[in-house]
């Protein structure tokens, strides 16, 4: 966002205005965090703020403060579409395309109001007034604290929005561990710490939840790990039976991907999950180095995301996704030879 555009938001939220604030479906830490961060600015405006997921955030991420805010679009349909209907902003955050807000993509297409976006995926739809879009960002959250930066709204963040926006931070950069982890990105915590976000006890909450069908359900994974080291792939399977008989949670599957990426001389890694209610199997493609997971989601697997981490769908059963794997990876053999890590 140019400084004129900034000026002119800045001017337009000077006065209280309905606001809708919307991640994507299934939603993370980035972006339960950067909506609750956001929605904790906006109320210190007087705005009339409301935050509406397309589903349900998991239950690890239930302690943020506003999280008890967050409208859950499933249970609140004629609520939400009113809301989305008479909002004169919308800010959009963690995604750049309305189908990643799954059933609201309807409601959203048709809102007369002034979108804004902000988000660090690639190739945004063009639908806002005000994008506020860079790939090379560690995460929304990050975002979210230069675009208050650039707001000159910093002395806002209060404990409780440092938190948040520490949170989506943490977990987007995989504990300040991937390559999207600038030195700025280290400031930018560093500086929220100084505001109130208290690291141990983030990370305590964020990392610290395992139950015992959880770690059960993890060992199910991990024997289904299948290596393809020539390929230098591993990948790993969950069937809806194996969910069911560990008493599967939302969220519980989290990171299982980066134990099969952890390999010594794995670059590519990929997990599937089987959700027998949207007849569909969820992936989630990881990579090291310059492979390249956002291009083959969006070839292959009908999804995107980043060069290091997407997401994706099969429609096809276990076994015949499993195949198609193995089919789509003979193109890819050579890159993942050459892939320097
Ligand atoms: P995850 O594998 O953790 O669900 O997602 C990894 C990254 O890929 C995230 O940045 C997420 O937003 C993106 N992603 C996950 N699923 C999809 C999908 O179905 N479509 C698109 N376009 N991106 C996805
Ligand atoms: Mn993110």
């Amino acid at each position: 966002m140019q400084d004129q555009e900034i000026q002119k938001l800045k001017a337009e939220l000077s006065s209280p205005k309905k606001i809708v604030i919307v991640p994507h479906k299934s939603p993370d830490g980035d972006a339960v965090g950067s909506i609750t961060a956001l929605y904790g600015y906006l109320k210190k405006g007087n705005h009339q703020v409301s935050m509406i997921s397309p589903n349900d955030f998991p239950s690890f991420l239930s302690w943020l403060t506003y999280s008890e805010d967050i409208l859950n679009y499933e249970q609140t349909r004629d609520e939400s579409d009113k809301l989305i209907a008479t909002a004169d902003f919308i800010f959009i955050l963690d995604h750049n395309a309305f189908h990643r807000a799954g059933d609201m993509e309807k409601p959203l297409s048709a809102a007369n109001a002034t979108f804004v976006m902000i988000d660090h995926h690639q190739q945004p739809d063009d639908f806002a007034t005000y994008m506020y879009s860079d790939t090379s960002m560690s995460s929304t959250c990050e975002m979210m604290y230069h675009f208050l930066d650039k707001m000159k709204a910093l002395d806002t963040i209060d404990p409780a929005m440092a938190t948040s926006l520490y949170t989506g931070i943490l977990t987007d950069t995989g504990s300040f561990k991937y390559r999207s982890t600038t030195s700025t990105t280290l400031r930018v915590a560093a500086d929220l710490v100084d505001k109130g976000a208290e690291s141990e006890a983030i990370n305590r909450k964020i990392y610290d939840v395992n139950t015992p069908s959880r770690m059960k359900l993890l060992g199910v994974a991990l024997n289904n790990l299948t290596v393809l080291p020539e390929l230098r792939t591993a990948f790993i399977t969950l069937t809806q039976e194996e969910l069911d008989d560990n008493n599967f949670q939302k969220g519980d599957t989290e990171g299982f991907v980066n134990y099969a990426l952890s390999l010594n001389d794995i670059v590519f890694a990929q997990i599937f999950i089987e959700k027998k209610d949207e007849s569909i199997i969820k992936t989630s493609l990881r990579s090291k180095g310059d492979f390249d997971v956002n291009q083959m989601a969006r070839e292959h697997w009908n999804g995107g995301g980043h060069k290091n981490a997407a997401g994706g769908r099969s429609e096809l059963n276990m076994e015949e996704t499993k195949a198609k794997l193995i089919l789509i990876l003979r193109d890819y053999e050579k890159a993942l030879q050459g892939t320097q890590i």
